[in-house]
């Protein structure tokens, strides 16, 4: 292994650029992955050659050295560093950058957790309405969950005694274990099975938790929930899941939104839409109206000989942008309303500006039922 051409190994000259030699790694490392030649020991040790170019060269430093000195200048005692477990650093993030995504490769290369264990994550849903989606509120959100013990100050000891050390890692919390694989001798260390990882035992176990070191409680605190925020979007609170065991870190709590109707605005992303009736003489004659926004009153001028659909933007008045500056508009469709019922005096005064107009009104219609079909029909 110590006298192995590195460039050799990936396959790229000397002058090869950092890209090359991510690219000339990427496709060997895939090609001779033992997850894709199960039991072909040639494979095995061409994707140790190939991950070890990489991980030497990829390094400015190291690349450096190997070039002047060769070998010796990496692998050497005067290297360094040691080679003699090759997969015990730095090259799990070399799995994880380029092996997660590409099916199937990348469960077997997560690193360990190291530390106490974080408590599961959670999911609540908030119901919010639709004017708190739009501008964002305070929520008050009242749960039942695990919190870390007080009692005991979360390391489950109860009070007045403290935790000992672990016979089994002497207090370390993990064991080595050295194993022979097809890939050489592997050191990993894999949390101590006596005390889960903790380095300490537990003789008088806190009353309030069960030596746990967190407990069911109701809690209850402010969310914060950002203006522009739509049903179905959720919120991570990274620290307000669960307690962890004996004081690892609260989990992370989803919160799930589910925002209600509006009787008047309907949402399209960050804008909304309103209807407004207006009366046909107003939308013939012209004028104004005023129109409740969802932030206040505002004045709607009607163009004389408004058509109904006429659609009027009031710009900025939407809906803020969760993601950016800014706020949607607002649109309002207007609606031409035809005038019914009809007096008398209605009717005549309608006649004369029909005649005025010289519109056809055709045959009367005999009877009113039939009248306010046709109505409708023109409205
Ligand atoms: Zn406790
Ligand atoms: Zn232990």
């Amino acid at each position: 292994m110590t006298d192995l051409d590195l460039y050799a190994a990936l396959g790229v000259d000397r002058n090869a650029t950092d890209d090359d030699l991510k690219r000339a790694y990427r496709a060997k490392a895939r090609a001779f992955h033992p997850d894709t030649n199960p039991d072909d020991p040639e494979a095995a040790e061409r994707f140790k050659e190939v991950s070890l170019a990489y991980e030497v060269l990829k390094d400015p430093e190291r690349r450096a050295r190997y070039d002047q000195f060769g070998p010796a200048g990496v692998f050497g005692s005067a290297a360094g560093g040691s080679y003699g477990d090759p997969f015990g650093g730095g090259l799990g993030d070399l799995f994880d950058a380029f092996f997660n995504g590409v099916g199937g490769m990348g469960g077997s290369s997560r690193r360990r957790r190291s530390g106490p264990t974080p408590g599961p994550d959670a999911e609540i849903t908030v119901r919010l309405e639709f004017a708190e989606a739009v501008f964002g509120v305070q929520h008050k959100v009242e749960i039942t969950t695990m919190v870390h013990c007080d009692e005991c100050e979360s390391t489950g000891a109860k009070e007045g005694t403290s935790p000992t050390r672990c016979n089994e890692c002497q207090g370390a919390g993990e064991v080595r274990r050295v194993r022979q694989s097809i890939l050489g001798q592997v050191i990993t260390a894999v949390p101590c099975g006596r005390c889960q990882g903790f380095g300490e035992s537990i003789e008088h176990p806190c009353p309030a938790c069960n030596g746990e070191g967190r407990r069911r409680s109701d809690v209850s605190f402010t969310v914060e929930i950002p203006a522009g925020v739509d049903d179905g979007s959720t919120l991570r609170l990274s620290d307000r899941g669960p307690a962890g065991f004996r004081g690892g870190p609260n989990g992370a709590l989803f919160v799930r939104l589910a925002v209600a109707g509006h009787d008047r605005f309907e949402r399209d992303d960050d804008d909304l839409h309103a209807r407004l009736v207006v009366p046909m003489t107003l939308a013939a004659l012209g004028g104004s109206v005023n129109f409740a926004t969802l932030d206040d009153e505002r004045e709607i001028a009607i163009e004389p000989g408004t058509q109904g659909g006429t659609v009027v933007t009031l710009r900025g008045l939407g809906v803020p942008r969760l993601r950016g500056r800014g706020r949607g508009d607002l649109h309002v469709h207007l609606h031409v309303e035809t005038p019914r019922p009809l007096d008398e005096a209605q009717s005549d005064l309608l006649r004369q500006l029909a005649e005025l107009r010289g519109d056809e009104l055709g045959q009367l219609p005999a009877s009113e039922g039939l009248f306010s079909k046709i109505r409708s029909v023109l409205s």
